[in-house]
């Protein structure tokens, strides 16, 4: 190797050691002068050759052709690199070894779920849906329903009211007058929806659900009541549930008798959602009063029926073995997507 040889294969070199390093394009352009440019250390290699013997001429041409080429591709090599760098700075951290978010699905309110059983349970039963207000009149919530004004009934419930003569309801019973008045007999209804009490524990709360049931024709008897009623609750739990009729009273209902079921909290042992008794009241029941009947104007000589009323959020504790009401209202989420 000649002398002039040694010198463009170090001038090659460092020219792509120095490129290699350059930190801006800057620096590439300043390099791009120091070696291409019109009086760089290549181009004047080049500019030489005429003056080269012809044997060495070939050789060092060759070669100081092929180093301008090899610096014009680093060049642009390094360029492009450094533009790419400049970009990912830019462009915000994304760590894509970190886990994806869970999107969770929707879930039906415990009440919702239970409320729809419920009814899938009637419907199939023969009862239909009714559905009416929960801003309600006195008229409804409580005088059709033998409830009169000095009745001592009254005593029984505590009630929201707006006016001496708008209330929230207090018992989805109201809608029992409703259907009653629109229609003649045989009704068979049930209505679920919200109601309203002043009353708010660990059992009790403000507003809560009720679904009530009503059937009217002719030759209803308190046996009906009976099957009806515990089919209803053997299918809803199991038909080995513990159920008791208990005589009890309401106004617009006689005979009436309160339902319980068997603590399935404490499987009848005692606890607090039962006050230490093993039962639960879940349905209040009875024959329908004949004053109901004729505040509607059916004849009571001629048409009897049955009328129960229970309360959503107890049969959705026993079903899901809940101790707290307030937990259904809390939106907690933690507890919700248990359902
Ligand atoms: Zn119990």
């Amino acid at each position: 190797m000649t002398l002039k040889e040694r010198e463009v294969e170090e001038l090659t070199e460092a020219a792509l050691r120095e490129i290699a390093e350059a930190g801006t394009d800057a620096d590439l352009e300043r390099l791009r002068v120091h070696y291409l440019g019109r009086k760089g250390a290549i181009t004047q290699i080049l500019r030489s050759l005429g003056r080269m013997a012809p044997e060495q001429r070939r050789e060092v041409g060759r070669q100081a052709n092929a180093a301008k080429e090899q610096v014009e591709a680093a060049l642009a090599r390094r360029l492009e690199a450094l533009k790419e760098a400049r970009a990912r700075r830019a462009a915000p951290a994304l760590d894509v070894t970190l886990p994806g978010r869970t999107a969770f699905l929707g879930r039906l309110h415990p009440l919702t779920r239970i409320t729809r059983e419920i009814c899938d349970i009637l419907v199939h039963l023969g009862f239909e849906i009714a559905e009416g207000p929960e801003v309600e009149l006195d008229f409804y919530n409580f005088e059709a329903l033998n409830i009169p004004a000095d009745h001592p009934a009254r005593d029984m419930q505590d009630t929201f009211y707006f006016n001496d003569q708008v209330l929230l309801r207090t018992h989805t019973s109201p809608m029992q007058i409703r259907v009653m008045e629109r229609r003649r007999p045989p009704v068979r209804i049930i209505a679920p929806g919200k109601v309203y009490r002043r009353d708010s524990d660990m059992t009790h709360s403000p507003m809560f659900h009720q679904v009530e049931g009503l059937l009217v024709d002719r030759g209803v008897t308190f046996a009906d009541l009976k099957g009806v009623l515990t089919a209803f609750v053997h299918q809803l739990f199991d038909p080995d549930v513990g159920l008791r009729f208990r005589p009890s009273y309401f106004p617009f209902t006689e005979p009436s008798a309160e339902i319980d079921i068997a603590c399935v909290i404490c499987r009848g042992q005692g606890c607090r959602v039962c006050s230490a008794t093993g039962w639960l009241e879940v349905l209040g029941a009875g024959m329908v009063h004949p004053a109901v009947f004729e505040a509607v104007g059916y004849d009571p000589e001629e048409f009897t029926g049955f009328a129960f009323g229970l309360g959503v959020e107890r049969f959705a504790m026993l079903k899901y073995g809940i101790d707290d009401i307030r937990l259904f209202y809390d939106n907690d989420l933690r507890f919700l997507r248990q359902f």
